[in-house]
Parts: C-alpha cells; sequence; structure tokens
C-alpha cells in the first residue's frame, strides 16, 4: 500500500534508537525526508547515515535534548516547517510516589507533556495552512491502564493526552490528524532497564523476569521497533485523515477491556 506521503518531511523526536528508531525507518521506507534528533551525537549520526543509505532520503541529525526550550529551538531551526512530527522522549523513572519531590514532577511533564505541546504549538499552523498534517505522540499503555511504579508517566502522559484530545478535535476540518500510539511490551533499551530493575528488585535473574513478562502477554511476546514504525507510518499517511484523536493501544492485546 502507498501511504501518499513520498517527499513529505517529517521530524521524529529522539528517534536515534527504539521506538523512535522504528518511526524514522518506517516513514523513511515510505520516502519521507527526516529530521531526527537525540541527545547521543554517535548513534544518531549512525542511524541517519543507515536510514541514507537504505532509503536514499534526506536525513538532518539534530544533536540535543528535545525537553529542553534550547534542543527544541535547535531541532524547529532545522526544520521549521514539518509536514509530520512524531513526538517523543525518554520516559521517566520508575519508583514510589513518596520518592519524588516537586524537581522529579517538573521533569516529568516537562518531558512528556510541555516538550510535546510546544512542538505541536510551533509547527500545527503551517501544517493548518497547508492543509496537511499528522502529529503522532508516542506515550505508554500506562495512559489507559495506569502502571503503578510509573506514576510519573501515568501523570503527565495522561495531561499530554487530555489536552491533545481537545486540540485534534479543532483542527481535524484542516486534514491535520493528532494521535497518540501507546505502546506496552517493546523490545527496546527502555524496555531491558525496566526489566533489569525488576530483577534487582525481586532477586530474579533479568532472563527469568523477561520470560514471565513475554507470557504474561496474549502474544507470549514483546513488541518489535518495525512493528510499532509501521503503525506510526500508517497515522502518518495520507490515508489516515479520519483518524483522529484516537489513543492506539499497541501492546500485544495486554489491556485486557472489550473496548
Ligand atoms: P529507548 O530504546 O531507550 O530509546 C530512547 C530514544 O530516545 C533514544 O534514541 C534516546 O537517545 C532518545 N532520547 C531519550 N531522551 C531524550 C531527550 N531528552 N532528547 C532527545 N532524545 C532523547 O526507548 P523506547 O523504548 O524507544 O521508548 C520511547 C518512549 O516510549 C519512551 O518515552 C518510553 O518511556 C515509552 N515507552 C516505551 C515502552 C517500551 O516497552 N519500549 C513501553 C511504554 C512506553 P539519547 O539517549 O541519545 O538521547
Amino acid at each position: 500500500m502507498d501511504m501518499g506521503i513520498k517527499g513529505r518531511t517529517a521530524i521524529v523526536c529522539a528517534g536515534s534508537k527504539g521506538l523512535g528508531k522504528g518511526c524514522a525507518e518506517a516513514l523513511a521506507a515510505e520516502g519521507v525526508n527526516l529530521v531526527i534528533n537525540a541527545r547521543g551525537v554517535e548513534a544518531l549520526e549512525a542511524t541517519a547515515a543507515d536510514l541514507r543509505k537504505r532509503y536514499s532520503v534526506k536525513v538532518t541529525a539534530v544533536a540535543c535534548d528535545v525537553t529542553t526550550a534550547e534542543g527544541r529551538a535547535k531541532l524547529l531551526a532545522a526544520c521549521p516547517d514539518p509536514d509530520i512530527l512524531v513526538n517523543n522522549a525518554g520516559g521517566p523513572p520508575p519508583g514510589d510516589f513518596r520518592d519524588w519531590d516537586e524537581k522529579a514532577w517538573h521533569a516529568a511533564v516537562e518531558a512528556n507533556m510541555v516538550t510535546p505541546i510546544m512542538l505541536i504549538k510551533a509547527t500545527v499552523d503551517r501544517m493548518i495552512a497547508r492543509k496537511f498534517g499528522r502529529i503522532v505522540n508516542i506515550t505508554s499503555a500506562a495512559v489507559k491502564s495506569p502502571i503503578p511504579n510509573l506514576g510519573l508517566s501515568n501523570g503527565a502522559r495522561a495531561g499530554l493526552t487530555g489536552f491533545v484530545a481537545g486540540l485534534s478535535r479543532q483542527i481535524a476540518k484542516h486534514n491535520v490528524t493528532i494521535n497518540g500510539l501507546l505502546p506496552g511490551p517493546f523490545e527496546t533499551d527502555r524496555l531491558r532497564s525496566m526489566l533489569a530493575s525488576g530483577a534487582k528488585a525481586s532477586g530474579k535473574s533479568v532472563d527469568e523476569v523477561a520470560d514471565a513478562r513475554r507470557k504474561s502477554n496474549p502474544t507470549e511476546r514483546f513488541g518489535t521497533a518495525e512493528e510499532f514504525g509501521a503503525a506510526c507510518a500508517f497515522l502518518c499517511s495520507a490515508h489516515a485523515g479520519y483518524i483522529v484523536g484516537q489513543n492506539i493501544v499497541l501492546d500485544g492485546g495486554a489491556f485486557g477491556g472489550t473496548l
């Protein structure tokens, strides 16, 4: 299926590894030119070079912390006018809510709520003027079903989801959409570090914890960044203009609701 976005330009935040990289790759495969970002230069440049080589699209790498105003300014200077924006950043740390002070809450809200909102604000009006825009926020299955030790994520991402639920309906008439992709367990560095902290807390090995986690999922496996990227590319496609303000859970069926 041709996604109808060849020649478009996308910003993919936090796109050097994991789910962001999966999205960048799926968009590159559709002929989308990319501006990708991460803090670490080495992995970012390696991903950019790999995507350029394999997909013959233009890939600009912007090394910065997207959760800071300076980082976002650098990213937008490289690409002030994207057709597609994939919002993503690292997730907040796990823990007990008694240990999180105001600073921890401000950091989580800045990274996982304010940052995507600021990038949407900076780009959405030109998408509206052009009558095409696709914005995908990578959040978490925790938005649908809170994860007890990820309270910072549950809270900050729910805030973003609430804001875009309203905004997405205000701008849909201009063929500009905003949707959320809510990952369950995908095999990335983030998951591996969560499994390691689970192993430490329980006294089990990382392999034991990973096996139990796989078996607890209806698919009995973790998701892949390629699967995640394919869903993102479809939401960014020319065909997806009627998918508005949705929060699509990609979790192998782990969320047990009928709807
Ligand atoms: P990952 O494999 O650890 O990759 C994170 C990517 O984000 C890297 O490219 C990293 O590069 C970049 N990054 C992190 N902080 C950044 C920042 N402040 N500015 C710019 N780039 C930044 O993580 P992932 O699994 O893809 O997770 C992506 C998002 O989905 C996270 O918010 C995570 O919490 C959420 N999520 C993941 C899962 C899962 O199972 N994987 C489940 C639910 C939710 P640098 O470190 O070099 O900056």
